[in-house]
């Protein structure tokens, strides 16, 4: 939805505007005459479709595939593995995948193995482990809030200032 701008009416010689409310420019703003709504299950729906997508181009790398990592079709044409999803090596999907269950506005940076954890149960594909292990690794968030595991010991004598400093 838009709000519209009301114009100015034109002003004619024998015209008087006293019935035009005009709004100014400044009470109108792209950012908030259109308003998005963002909620986990719609972005998951949305991926879901796009990761069914990608598997319709790989046919025949699925069918490589399904014997050596263990994947069915189910419902005849989406494959899986267990109840996961695969998801193809292409256009950032994994990432997509990743992101939100790692780091999208409702997860909360979980580390590598319980973020693994959440995925495990939706979606799947081959050495996701190094996958998700890099992309924690790149993680922005995570480097800044990484808890020190080697502090830093206090010195073993007071450092005191020397006379002639
Ligand atoms: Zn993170």
């Amino acid at each position: 939805m838009r709000i519209q701008k009301k114009k100015k009416k034109k002003e004619g010689p024998n015209e008087i505007n006293e019935d035009v409310t005009v709004w100014l420019d400044q009470y109108f703003c792209d950012q908030h005459t259109s308003i998005h709504v963002f909620d986990m299950d719609s972005i998951g729906d949305n991926l879901d479709s796009r990761v069914k997508l990608a598997q319709y181009q790989e046919q025949s790398k699925l069918k490589q595939w399904a014997p050596v990592h263990n994947l069915s079709l189910l419902d005849s044409t989406h494959w899986y593995h267990g109840m996961a999803l695969v998801v193809m090596a292409d256009n950032d999907l994994r990432r997509e995948v990743t992101s939100l269950f790692h780091d999208h506005k409702t997860a909360g940076h979980a580390r590598i193995t319980k973020t693994l954890q959440l995925i495990l149960p939706y979606y799947w594909w081959p050495r996701m482990k190094i996958f998700v292990t890099e992309y924690i690794k790149g993680c922005a968030t995570c480097q800044m809030t990484k808890v020190n595991t080697h502090p830093t010991h206090p010195p073993m004598f007071p450092i005191t200032p020397t006379e002639n400093a």
